[in-house]
């Protein structure tokens, strides 16, 4: 009985947690959705696989049935040529036959003639021989006209044959047209298949990196939200939202051949044209471009502590439209589209973050002023964009919401 109890009350204390609501925000990537990314990329390979192999299929259906045509047509050929065969060995007989006939009406002829009856008078022994040739000449020669006859016959029946050949064969030649003209199709649609499988093989190969670095950064359960459960990333406290829905960094912030590289590179699979988000609410504050040609926006933003943050986004393809020095802009403003302007080596974008009013506070009043007091926080140990913003701790390691 008071083992029971005691049972009962351990559920109940298990329970507990259960009831809790675990919040998971809209914007929150979980491990659960990083293993459902894998599934569908994999799920995609296998269905462009099976297009593949039932395409190759048809193909070969395709193949068989011409050769079948092709087979049906050789026959067709073969039946062809005995029958023009017949028909000229029929046109032989029949000449044979009219000769014969003729031979046989001048022999009638004369048998009718006079000479019925010189035979009659000299030699023949009877009127009644005479009367049984006649009879079988005329027999011979009605024998030979049915025979005629019946040859036209087969002659025409076979020249109807040929025809029907003929026709049946043009019918099989536009049927080997069309199926080659198929299995062009299926060609090419095979060889793009075969272009997209290497993107599907990469996406699936990157995507399995990717659940397994999430796995020995400790994420296991599918309701884990990246980089607060698990995969805790550069700056578990972030100010800021990514920039991309979508994307990778390319380099960190740090020093590169003796100056300080100020900014985190970040490269997206949708290249050229990635929209570029306010990396929270604030106000734009310079359009410009560099040296090199590189469109650059800065936006400063002020968090719900008071410190003043400016922006810097760099490289961009073009501005987004509307966007002008002044503009109010929040997470969902797109600013700007990922390029590769200036002096840059491919598509990505630039971005500096760093804690004051650029062209303002007097600490960064001006470039030479910012350049420095970028040096100095970064020496202090600030790092910029990776303090106050979500990234990956390694390069190429993808992140699939802001
Ligand atoms: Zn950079």
């Amino acid at each position: 009985m008071m083992k029971r109890v005691i049972v009962g009350a351990l559920s109940f204390l298990l329970a507990i947690p259960m009831m809790i609501p675990i919040t998971v925000n809209a914007a929150d990537l979980t491990y659960g959705q990083i293993l459902d990314d894998l599934a569908k990329a994999e799920k995609e390979l296998e269905e462009n696989n099976q297009s593949i192999t039932n395409t190759e299929g048809e193909i070969k259906n395709d193949n068989a049935k011409i050769k079948s045509l092709q087979n049906e047509i050789e026959e067709m050929s073969k039946e062809a040529t005995k029958l023009q065969q017949e028909i000229a060995e029929a046109n032989i007989e029949i000449e044979e036959k009219k000769e014969q006939t003729k031979d046989l009406i001048v022999y009638l002829q004369m048998s009718q003639g006079e000479n019925i009856y010189l035979e009659y008078v000299f030699g023949g022994d009877s009127i009644t021989d005479l009367v049984y040739r006649l009879s079988i000449v005329e027999q011979i020669t009605e024998y030979n006209e049915n025979m005629v006859k019946e040859l036209e016959d087969l002659i025409d029946k076979n020249e109807k044959r040929k025809v029907e050949l003929a026709k049946k064969e043009e019918d099989y030649e536009n049927k080997i047209v069309a199926l080659n003209q198929e299995i062009e199709r299926l060609n090419n649609s095979v060889s793009k298949l075969g272009e997209l499988s290497p993107n599907l093989e990469s996406e699936v190969k990157s995507k399995k990196e990717l659940v397994a670095y999430y796995k020995a950064q400790g994420c296991s359960n599918r309701g884990d939200v990246i980089g607060r459960d698990c995969a805790v990333t550069t700056s578990s406290n972030a100010t800021f939202s990514r920039p991309i829905t979508t994307g990778y960094v390319t380099s960190f912030i740090g020093y590169r051949w003796g100056s300080l590289h100020r900014g985190i590179d970040i490269g997206s699979p949708n290249g050229r044209n990635t929209p570029l988000y306010s990396i929270g609410n604030g106000t734009v504050t310079k359009i410009w471009s560099d040296n090199y040609g590189a469109l650059c926006i800065n936006i400063r933003y002020k968090t719900t502590t008071g410190q003043y943050y400016t922006a810097i986004y760099c490289h961009l393809s073009r501005y987004a439209s509307g966007v002008k020095v002044g503009s109010e802009v929040n997470t969902n403003t797109i600013v700007g589209y990922m390029g590769d302007t200036g002096h840059a080596y491919g598509v990505h974008l630039h971005l500096e973050v760093w804690p004051c009013r650029y062209g303002e506070d007097s600490n960064c009043s001006g470039w030479n002023q910012y350049v420095s007091f970028v040096n100095r926080k970064f020496n202090e140990g600030f790092r910029g964009a990776e303090s106050v913003i979500n990234f990956p701790s390694k390069t190429y390691q993808y992140w699939y919401s802001r």
